[in-house]
């Protein structure tokens, strides 16, 4: 057994088909009277029924979350916050809803209620972003974490397949990386191969039925897990890159997940030999790399960062933004490996089936 450090967050997690029907006992547990709703537009739909259920509690609706939290819809949404009085935020929706409760928190200290309809796993993490001037500000901060998270997996039944598949390929992201970062421990990896054995078994039961229930509540319970890793362990060279082709290139964040993990996998394969043997245990018996790989592909989802819309003149400078400011990685993100990189970008650009370049 190596030695660890263990350090848990504080969420509480109510989890369970139905669990919608606790969110006024839980506002009330939070000691709070007057909730701000948060979602996209596109689901102020469920944000009203939310706010049915929650009658007096409701302070308002505010339908403005986009993707990467812009730092001017996170002031406007704590000004209205103040101007209805509210005393907490109800987050409903995906990565983006969760962002941007988790900015107001940052700038008021206002606690956040948590409910996540995708599987991206913001909700248990202590990591904040705000985009000012086009410029993506990233940071951990506990007063972000969501106090309360009640996952329901009847409200991820809406969500497209597509978008399904790849949410929880981007989850399965976190769990993998988990499972080779320099600061993990023993609970994290029991969490992380659960999460993407979980995943792995019930993407292709909700792909072909979406309503599911079973399947989309192990696959949330899958989810949590996931987050759970990304909270509490560091990541590596995958959400280097990932963050790279979203932020600079702007290509959307649950697609790229998706086509880069197997090449991050088949990148760090040699240099992390006991995190491959728990991933390909999680996936079946198939290697880490073509485990997800066929994943993606047996279910529809993009495999090259082609079909993504990148232009392959993109991938030299990639290499070299990979190489600045490089987070730890089992394999060094170093110029050595600089044409093992660029191999990795080719290959995920093309969409062809990871190899390991050394
Ligand atoms: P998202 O929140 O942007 O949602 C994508 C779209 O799907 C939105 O239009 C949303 O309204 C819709 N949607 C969500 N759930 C739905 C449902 N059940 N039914 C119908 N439509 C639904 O996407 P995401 O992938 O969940 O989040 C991505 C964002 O989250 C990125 O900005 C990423 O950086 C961030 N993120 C942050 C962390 C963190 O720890 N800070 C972790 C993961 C992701």
């Amino acid at each position: 057994m190596r030695d660890f450090v263990y350090n848990t967050q504080a969420a509480r997690v109510i989890f369970g088909a139905g669990s919608l029907q606790y969110l006024e006992r839980e506002i009330a547990l939070l000691g709070a009277q007057r909730a701000l709703i948060l979602c996209t537009p596109e689901q102020q739909g469920l944000a009203e029924q939310i706010a049915t259920i929650l009658g007096a509690r409701t302070a308002g609706i505010y339908p403005k979350a986009v993707m990467h939290v812009p730092a001017e819809i996170a002031a406007a949404a704590v000004a209205e916050a103040a101007r209805l009085g509210a005393d907490c935020a109800v987050a409903v929706g995906g990565g983006s809803t969760t962002g941007l409760g988790k900015a107001i928190a940052l700038q008021s200290g206002l606690a956040i209620l948590a409910i996540p309809t995708t599987y991206a796993g913001s909700e248990m993490t202590p990591i904040y972003g705000i985009t000012e001037a086009g410029l993506k500000k990233t940071g951990r901060d506990p007063r972000v974490l969501p106090r309360t998270v009640i996952y329901d997996p009847e409200l991820s039944v809406s969500l497209p397949v597509g978008l399904s598949v790849t949410s929880a390929m981007n989850a399965m992201a976190h769990a993998a990386e988990g499972l080779y970062a320099q600061d993990s421990n023993p609970i994290m990896d029991l969490m992380a191969e659960e999460g993407i054995r979980a995943l792995a078994l019930e993407i292709p039961k909700f792909r072909v039925n979406p309503a599911d229930i079973s399947a989309r509540s192990n696959a949330l319970y899958g989810a949590w897990l996931c987050g759970t890793v990304l909270g509490n362990v560091g990541m590596a060279l995958h959400h280097k890159l990932c963050h790279t082709l979203g932020g600079t290139f702007n290509l959307p964040h649950a697609e790229v997940h998706t086509v880069i993990l197997p090449h991050a996998m088949a990148f760090n394969a040699p240099a992390a030999p006991q995190a491959m043997q728990k991933i390909s245990r999680a996936l079946g018996g198939v290697p880490a790399a073509q485990g997800f790989y066929d994943l993606a592909r047996q279910n529809g989802a993009p495999v090259s960062l082609r079909e993504l819309g990148l232009k392959a003149e993109a991938l030299d400078a990639i290499v070299q933004l990979a190489l600045q400011n490089p987070y730890w990685n089992p394999r060094p993100i170093v110029p050595e490996n600089s044409g093992a990189l660029r191999n990795l970008l080719q290959q995920a650009w093309e969409g062809v089936s990871p190899v390991t370049s050394m």
